[in-house]
């Protein structure tokens, strides 16, 4: 695991709207990924700007977005021994965008919750935090 904190608090530690670039494994062709995940320590905090290279770093190379998604959670639940971990990912895929009309505004919206996540209050305290109306291209 990369460098790791001691945690002074046990809350919600989010890193929101990372963008990282993929390829889907069935066209090959780009994806541009807009990731947030968050998890609840225990012992150990990851510092953020890790969890923005862990995102780019699983983002890499061809491979499906779902296994992108549910990897990252695991990774911050199991490998970082935390209370729980929760992951929300638009993938803006570029096979879609080029099939014509309306298509190009598609997103796949994926998501993956581990341990104290899967209670829905919890679900809903970062589903709230971290999904917002779009402004941009992606
Ligand atoms: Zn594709």
């Amino acid at each position: 695991m990369a460098k790791t904190f001691p945690a002074k608090y046990g809350e919600m530690v989010i890193s929101k709207h990372n963008t990282a670039f993929g390829i889907c494994p069935h066209h090959l062709l780009p994806v541009i990924y807009r990731v947030s995940v968050a998890y609840i320590p225990t012992e150990r905090v990851l510092g953020l700007s890790k969890m923005s290279r862990l995102v780019r770093l699983l983002a890499r190379g061809p491979r499906l977005q779902e296994d992108l998604t549910h990897e990252l959670a695991e990774i911050l639940f199991n490998k970082l021994e935390s209370q729980g971990s929760a992951v929300y990912v638009e993938g803006l895929h570029m096979c879609m965008a080029a099939r014509g009309v309306g298509a190009h505004e598609a997103r796949l919206v994926t998501s993956a919750v581990r341990g104290v996540f899967l209670e829905i209050a919890t679900r809903e305290e970062f589903l709230k935090l971290v999904v917002t109306p779009h402004t941009t291209v992606l």
